[in-house]
């Protein structure tokens, strides 16, 4: 019933012919059972692209302003967290480790919704960040150096 537009799907044959099939009215998708490890929904990190390093890039925006905050970015279990905690939660290159935006900083990021881009390898969190969302202690990440154009 899903409107997925999945048209890479690559050489995966449908269980057309399942004969053990339950019959209409048996549970498929069945109570609480809770993945081993709290992950990610299955199908929504089946539609993720992420890169080598298993990374997509999340970007951060003001829910009231659409001023773009910062670009971060994250793993599955950085955005099973953002989903699930209300706050925005990334994985850091540099430290190689999770990062709860806000928590040493006091900068929070509360979640207000999150949506995946087109083809699914970009996530764009809408937030309503606290005080400075860059380390420099401007709002943004892209205050401070704006570029000339060339024309
Ligand atoms: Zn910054």
């Amino acid at each position: 019933m899903t409107s997925r537009t999945t048209d890479s799907a690559s050489g995966g044959t449908p269980a057309a012919d399942r004969s053990a099939e339950p019959a209409a009215g048996a549970p498929r998708h069945g109570g609480a059972e809770p993945a081993p490890g709290a992950v990610l929904d299955p199908a929504l990190a089946a539609r993720l692209k992420r890169g080598a390093d298993g990374l997509f890039p999340a970007i951060a925006q003001q829910y009231d302003t659409g001023e773009v905050l910062m670009l971060g970015w994250m793993d599955d279990e950085a955005l099973h967290r953002t989903l699930t905690t209300g706050r925005c939660t990334y994985w850091s290159r540099s430290r190689q480790e999770y990062w709860v935006k806000g928590d040493t900083s006091g900068h929070v990021q509360h979640v207000k919704s999150v949506a995946l881009d087109c083809d699914g390898d970009t996530v764009l969190v809408r937030v309503d960040q606290v005080g400075a969302a860059c380390h420099t202690g401007d709002r943004t990440c892209f205050d401070a150096d704006v570029l000339p154009l060339g024309r």
